[in-house]
């Protein structure tokens, strides 16, 4: 079950929502909305708008329903892009004192 959607948020399955997800398609665990950046084949948190489309329009919350035209659901998104996004905050926080 490598190619799995699961929602990005807690991890849940997403097999049960219907494709393509629509903006007001939600986690059926966490309530998370699924057509994010976070969730997107597109979205890379090492480039500056964190999508490797050329967007015109930037999306600036990556964890909100956007209307983004490139939008397309990656598998596995929940283990892609939080590990690293959470390890560099943990860095950060590290290096300027963390909010303990
Ligand atoms: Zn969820």
């Amino acid at each position: 079950m490598a190619d799995a959607l699961v929602c990005w948020k807690c991890g849940a399955s997403l097999a049960s929502l219907l494709l393509p997800f629509g903006r007001a398609e939600v986690c059926p665990a966490c309530n998370a909305d699924v057509r994010v950046c976070r969730m997107c084949e597109f979205f890379d948190p090492t480039r500056s708008k964190q999508c490797r489309e050329t967007v015109v329009d930037e999306v600036r919350d990556k964890e909100r329903a956007n209307f983004c035209g490139y939008f397309k659901p990656k598998p596995g998104a929940h283990r892609a892009g939080d590990d690293a996004a959470a390890r560099a905050r943990e860095q950060l926080e590290k290096l300027f004192g963390g909010k303990t």
